[in-house]
């Protein structure tokens, strides 16, 4: 394997932009000053968005909602704090309540309700719903986290990406919420930020998103969506983002379009990232400050997993070689670069080696293994992925070795098609020692109903012999993971440009307990 450098900095540039920014930016506002609206008149049902629920606890998780009776033009509530009433209840008609309190939900958070519970009992499902003026909200089921000494004997969750509203329907999502899941991950793509396209099966509204009106709508136009909101009511989500909830392959202060000032593309950032925060289950840890936001963070499930949630976007140096996919330039091999920061790393180094849990998971953006993308002795790489911050992806690979980290698995979305991969020591040594094994999921809907091969897929898989799995439909991934076990189901929805397309389970992988490297697994 390359030389290791084991430690990382920031680099200066991203110091002096961050300073920057944080002198210029004003701190966010606190909500909930100043009068409370507590019998609100609406002109119509002000939770035409959903509720959702996330980042569960032992003893508690997020509920989410946001009042939007005209949810495509700005959300329509009227300007002023409103008081809202949230109940937490053992069974579905909420009748054995539990829980019941109020909050508020702000003009300066258009009008979202975020709800932290705690004191809930650990491992145990509990049902929700909001009421504001005369209207109550759908009713979201959610559950807690196992106590972190629980022996688990089984997780069942799904994780899932890029969900291009244009392109597709989001079936994936309905069949998801019957699945009977314990979580859902999302790995970014929740939005895209482009303008409306004309000939495709929806269309975005206006043109390409860029201040934090364009993005709340943007979110709204997505979130209308029912199957979306029935994926959201049925289980907690785990989020994180990847590019396009902001600006395409941006990379920290840099816009994917290069003549764009720091402090212009900063604004931008901060809309997003706000808005980002008003429609996702999260905590007060990730209140946005200007264009900064906590979404790094780690949730554990007993004895048996821990997620570490991952931010490659927000910290990263600007992409050594620029985009697309292309043969390495000697910026690959800058010690300097950096795709998770010198803290997050500092934290995500910390957390695997202090983990206790059987699996340990990054849930994460963008693909980790070194996959030659051109069929013939030309190699060539995305230049957006780990495999152009070669110093990054193999400090973190030697930490899981030299570490003993218990059974690492990456979970990876962002390039809208299925891939099972093994993390070798050294990717071009067949024989060197597998470390991790890494599930790509593909698009829920971006890129339309997709193929299962590409044109190039048996060269591609030929030259790089630890790819065990290729196929570029559309779908999710449902994740079974026990004490001996982890199996992935790559789930594909044959159609996604037609309504109520089917859904089928095309392979499973499964790594046991302890032996590094996937298997294919009889269905
Ligand atoms: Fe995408
Ligand atoms: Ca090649």
């Amino acid at each position: 394997m390359p030389p290791v450098q084991l430690f990382v900095k920031n680099t200066r540039r991203d110091f002096l932009a961050q300073g920057a920014a944080l002198l210029s930016a004003p701190l966010f506002r606190l909500p909930f000053l100043g009068a409370v609206e507590k019998k609100p008149h609406f002109s119509r049902n002000p939770f035409t968005l959903g509720v959702a629920s996330g980042d569960p606890l032992p003893d508690g998780f997020v509920i989410w909602t946001r009042l939007a009776p005209e949810p495509l033009s700005g959300g329509g509530a009227p300007p002023v704090n409103i008081e809202v009433e949230w109940e937490i209840a053992h069974d579905e008609s909420m009748k054995q309540v539990v829980r019941r309190g109020t909050t508020v939900a702000s003009p300066d958070l258009g009008h979202s309700v975020h709800v932290e519970l705690a004191g809930l009992e650990p491992s145990r499902w509990y049902f929700y719903r909001f009421r504001a003026g005369d209207y109550a909200s759908a009713i979201g089921r959610t559950r807690t986290a196992p106590r972190p000494d629980e022996s688990v004997s089984q997780l069942k969750m799904a994780f899932v990406s890029c969900q291009h509203y244009e392109t597709g329907y989001y079936t994936g999502f309905r069949h998801m919420a019957e699945e009977n899941l314990d979580l859902v991950i999302h790995l970014g793509d929740y939005i895209y930020e482009s303008a409306g396209a004309d000939g495709r099966l929806r269309k975005h509204t206006g043109g390409e998103i860029e201040t934090l009106v364009d993005y709340r709508n943007r979110y709204a136009l997505y979130r209308s969506d029912p199957d979306l909101q029935l994926a959201h009511a049925s289980c907690p989500w785990l989020v994180t983002w990847d590019d396009h909830e902001l600006d395409n392959n941006y990379a920290a202060e840099i816009s994917q379009d290069e003549n764009v000032a720091v402090d212009k593309f900063l604004d931008r950032r901060a809309a997003a990232y706000q808005a980002y925060y008003e429609h996702m289950p999260l905590r007060k840890s990730s209140i946005p400050r200007g264009p900064f936001m906590q979404l790094y963070r780690k949730v554990t499930f007993g004895d048996l997993a821990e997620f570490f949630v991952l931010d490659t976007r927000q910290y990263r140096s600007d992409q050594p070689c620029g985009d697309g996919i292309k043969s390495r330039c000697t910026g690959a091999f800058d010690p300097d670069a950096t795709i998770l920061g010198g803290d997050q790393e500092a934290w995500l180094f910390d957390g695997l080696v202090k983990s206790s849990a059987r699996w340990n998971v990054l849930a994460q953006q963008v693909m980790m293994a070194h996959v030659d993308r051109t069929p013939g002795p030309e190699k060539k790489f995305s230049m957006d992925k780990w495999s152009a911050y070669e110093v990054s992806r193999s400090r973190l690979l030697y930490h899981m070795l030299s570490r003993k980290v218990s059974n690492p698995v990456v979970l990876t979305g962002d390039i809208h098609s299925n891939w099972v991969c093994d993390l070798k020591a050294d990717f071009g040594d067949e024989t060197s020692p597998t470390i991790a094994s890494e599930f790509v999921g593909t698009s829920i809907s971006s890129g339309g109903d997709g193929s299962q091969r590409l044109g190039n897929t048996a060269e591609v898989l030929a030259e790089n012999p630890f790819v065990r799995y290729f196929n570029a439909q559309r779908g999710y991934v449902r994740c079974v993971i026990t004490p001996d076990e982890w199996q992935s189901d790559y789930r594909i929805v044959e159609h996604v440009t037609i309504p109520n397309g089917r859904i089928f389970t095309d392979c499973a992988y499964v790594i046991e307990n302890g032996k590094a490297g996937v298997e294919r697994a009889s269905l």
